[in-house]
């Protein structure tokens, strides 16, 4: 879609709004149109297609969704920002709502009638806070899929397969009723200021959830089996009721270390304590 009038450069539009970067706010901003229209093709054909934009900033990624033909909802915690968003939304009469506030306090579902997608990029402790609310909520998932922007190292956790050392509860959580990929590596240079870190996009989309599993016992179960990873299973999951005998039910030998257990190996204890 195109907007109404021709968009300024956004560097003219953070000089002209005074949006200094905000160390506070982990604002480190992407300007690369050909890079953000990439990263707006990640979640698919957005055309007429509801997205939540989490942390807008002076609106690159916005710019990017709403010339993908996306009707944008985006959430945004610095006031500086919303002046310049005005006028984006603007130049996309009708497909773009604005709304100033914490993404962590606000009531995100309740937004929407249909299932958007979510697309941001967070300072990573607002997106791996949001990431992990988004996954242990109820299922199917009131969103679409996720496009998220981390620093690489979080990212490897998310996608992170058994035996490596990114493997943890925060890959089990991502992977047992969705899948989890990079879609994207991006370089620290693409930022204004540059990160210390480098970055990546993940993509994920849920898939059907495993019967008979509560998020909330597998959460029990991967918190104290990696809460003392080095440790063999019979040592970690000790103090956690039913969990040893569960994985003898299952057949997992509990002389193993939580890392070496596949994400289905933990889904079928975590459904036989429930037993
Ligand atoms: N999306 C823009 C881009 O790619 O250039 C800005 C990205 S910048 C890394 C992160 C943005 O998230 C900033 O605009 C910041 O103000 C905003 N932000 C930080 N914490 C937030 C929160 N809790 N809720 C909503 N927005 C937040």
């Amino acid at each position: 879609m195109e907007p109404t009038a021709p968009l300024p450069p956004l560097r003219d539009v953070i000089a002209r709004h005074g949006l200094s970067a905000s160390k506070a706010l982990g604002q480190n901003f992407l300007f690369d149109g050909q890079l953000l229209a990439r990263i707006a093709a990640i979640p698919g054909d957005l055309n007429d297609a509801e997205v939540l934009e989490v942390g807008p900033g002076p609106g690159g990624l916005t710019r990017a969704l709403l010339a993908a033909g996306a009707r944008v909802t985006a959430i945004e915690r610095d006031a500086r920002c919303i002046p310049a968003l005005e006028e984006l939304s603007a130049a996309f009469p009708g497909r773009l709502r604005l709304i100033e506030g914490d993404a962590l306090a606000v009531d995100a579902p309740t937004l929407f009638t249909g299932r958007p997608h979510i697309v941001a990029n967070l300072p990573y402790n607002v997106g791996t806070a949001l990431l992990v609310g988004w996954l242990s909520g109820a299922w199917q998932p009131w969103w679409q899929s996720l496009t998220l922007m981390f620093q690489k190292e979080v990212a490897e956790r998310i996608v992170a397969a058994p035996g490596s050392s990114a493997y943890g509860r925060l890959a089990v959580l991502a992977q047992w009723r969705s899948t989890a990929r990079i879609a994207m590596p991006v370089h620290r240079s693409a930022f204004t200021p540059p990160p210390k870190v480098m970055s990546a996009v993940v993509a994920i989309a849920p898939t059907a959830a495993p019967e008979g599993v509560e998020v909330a016992t597998l959460e029990r179960l991967t918190a104290a089996a990696f809460g003392q990873r080095r440790k063999m299973l019979r040592q970690s999951l000790k103090a956690m009721p039913g969990a040893l005998a569960a994985l003898d039910t299952v057949g997992i030998d509990a002389t193993r270390r939580a890392e070496t257990l596949t994400v289905a190996d933990f889904v079928a204890a975590a459904r036989a304590i429930r037993a």
